[in-house]
């Protein structure tokens, strides 16, 4: 199977090299040329399978140079019963009215982002091997929080590799800080910038494709890669749980199989919502994509109003920071997708969106992406209110990324008539956002933030995870503050590591 950049279809390579690079030399994303189907056999063998099964068969329909026994030797690794709480991974919880809660944030950092960056280590490590990649891979990662941490978790004293992370110093939650700031390892370093999650991950995507940098790298014998969902091998790993969500929720009797379902994703970069939609793509029956964003609703406009994006306006700090994002990425390889693999379109609006900051796509690729994605968004005050009403009505504890997922799904409800079945990603644990979480369910803060988990704790009678409440007493190792200018001068700081 081939991989394209989504702007130059003549920049064609091996899933491994995809994997390797992270990103296209021209600033693209690496895409599949065909999306491999499910047929019906596979679809029901999958029924019978645990969550390490179904992710190595999904994987392995995409990653055609690694074998079966390759994937789900990593599997059984990144999935590993200790890391994810026992081995229902992503367990689909039922709400009423039909909503079912995909809970992805069982894993070590307490969010969705272990699904894949538990997984992208043994990827990318195999994909150095099979093509002959001898230099260390140096990860750059761009942070609106969650990301750091998870890749950090994956790659801490990974042979062969270096990772490298950005997050805006006012941008994350404290609990999101001091996991980043008192991680392990001795080839990791952590940085906060001055600047929003956009530009830091505008600067790593620039350092990505400079040349001279490249250059600089290659002689110090170290090479560019991305834990970003700009990397295929994140990407691709969170096909499955869509796929196993469908798969559970047949053998429970939600659903038949063959029957419609809808996903409701909170979104920030695209990622998430994307692999649902390849998920859609390889057969799974999916009727509608509910596209959930907080204040910063540049996609909820690009979505329901006639197919503009642009980023042109205020950025706001939420609740909800893993979604403050006003350039989401993944949003570029839909628009290959839906373009019928348009390069050449594809190329031409990212270069209007970084020249003047926004785009319009052809009236006729609008309609086709209106049939399948509907959007809405939600401010931080509804999303407490969400947060409250879930916890008195139903007694589920939700953070306040799900939490405007829940929101925008009722409000899509309300305003379709529309029954079907809808799963709701859940992306991070509530006690990872414990303050917003504490305050919408009108309990009194602590000072210490370490604290506030035995305020919800207390609060809800839910247990905290275990990966938090470790962090009590441990000291930071990171205290580096730079300006998003000098994003680049840190490069020798990598180097030297
Ligand atoms: C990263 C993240 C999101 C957004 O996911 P995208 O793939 O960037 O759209 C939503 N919620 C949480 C908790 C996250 O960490």
């Amino acid at each position: 199977m081939n991989y394209v950049s989504t702007r130059d279809k003549q920049l064609s390579v091996t899933a491994a090299k995809a994997i390797a690079t992270g990103i296209a030399p021209d600033g693209g994303l690496f895409c599949p040329t065909e999306i491999p189907q499910l047929s019906k056999a596979e679809l029901e063998k999958l029924m019978t399978l645990d969550y390490k099964g179904r992710a190595a068969l999904v994987l392995g329909k995409f990653l055609t140079e690694f074998t079966a026994e390759e994937l789900q030797d990593f599997c059984n690794k990144a999935y590993a019963d200790e890391k994810f709480g026992g081995s229902n991974t992503a367990p689909v919880v039922s709400l009423a009215d039909g909503k079912q809660i995909l809970e992805l944030w069982h894993g070590p950092t307490c969010a969705f982002k272990d699904m894949a960056l538990q997984m992208l280590p043994y990827l990318l490590t195999a994909s150095l091997k099979k093509t002959g990649e001898t230099r260390t891979a140096c990860i750059l990662v761009a942070t609106s929080g969650d990301t750091g941490k998870a890749a950090l978790d994956g790659f801490a004293d990974v042979e062969g590799t270096k990772i490298m992370v950005y997050y805006p110093v006012d941008g994350v939650s404290p609990m999101q800080k001091l996991q980043m700031t008192t991680q392990k390892g001795e080839n990791v370093e952590v940085i906060a910038i001055h600047g929003n999650f956009d530009d830091a991950q505008s600067a790593v995507k620039k350092i990505f494709t400079d040349k001279q940098t490249a250059e600089k790298m290659d002689k110090n014998g170290m090479m560019f890669s991305s834990a970003n969902s700009i990397n295929w091998g994140r990407l691709a790993p969170q096909i499955a749980y869509y796929v196993s969500a469908y798969c559970d929720m047949v053998n429970n009797g939600t659903i038949k199989n063959g029957d419609k379902i809808n996903i409701c994703v909170p979104t920030g970069n695209f990622g998430n919502i994307l692999a649902g939609y390849f998920a859609k793509q390889m057969g799974i029956p999916v009727n509608k994509f509910i596209c959930a964003s907080n204040k910063n609703n540049v996609l909820t406009d690009f979505l329901k109003d006639g197919g503009t994006y642009d980023r042109n306006r205020p950025f706001y700090t939420t609740d909800s920071p893993s979604m403050d994002i006003l350039i989401s990425s993944n949003l570029e390889r839909l628009l290959f997708y839906v373009s019928g693999q348009n390069d050449k379109l594809v190329s031409e609006l990212m270069n209007n969106l970084s020249k003047d900051g926004k785009y319009t796509v052809p009236a006729e690729l609008y309609e086709k992406i209106a049939q399948d994605f509907d959007a809405g968004y939600c401010d931080d005050e509804q999303t407490a209110k969400t947060i409250n009403k879930l916890w008195n009505d139903e007694k589920y504890l939700a953070d306040t990324h799900t939490a405007v997922a829940v929101k925008v799904y009722e409000d899509y409800c309300e305003r379709t008539g529309d029954k079907t079945p809808t799963v709701i990603a859940s992306t991070a644990s509530p006690f990872k956002f414990c303050r917003a979480v504490i305050e919408a369910l009108g309990g009194t803060l602590e000072k210490d933030d370490v604290t506030q988990l035995d305020v919800l704790s207390g609060l809800t009678g839910e247990s905290k995870p275990k990966p938090l409440a470790e962090l009590a007493g441990k000291q930071p190792r990171f205290n580096k503050v730079v300006d998003k200018t000098e994003i680049l001068d840190t490069i020798d700081l990598l180097i030297k590591l």
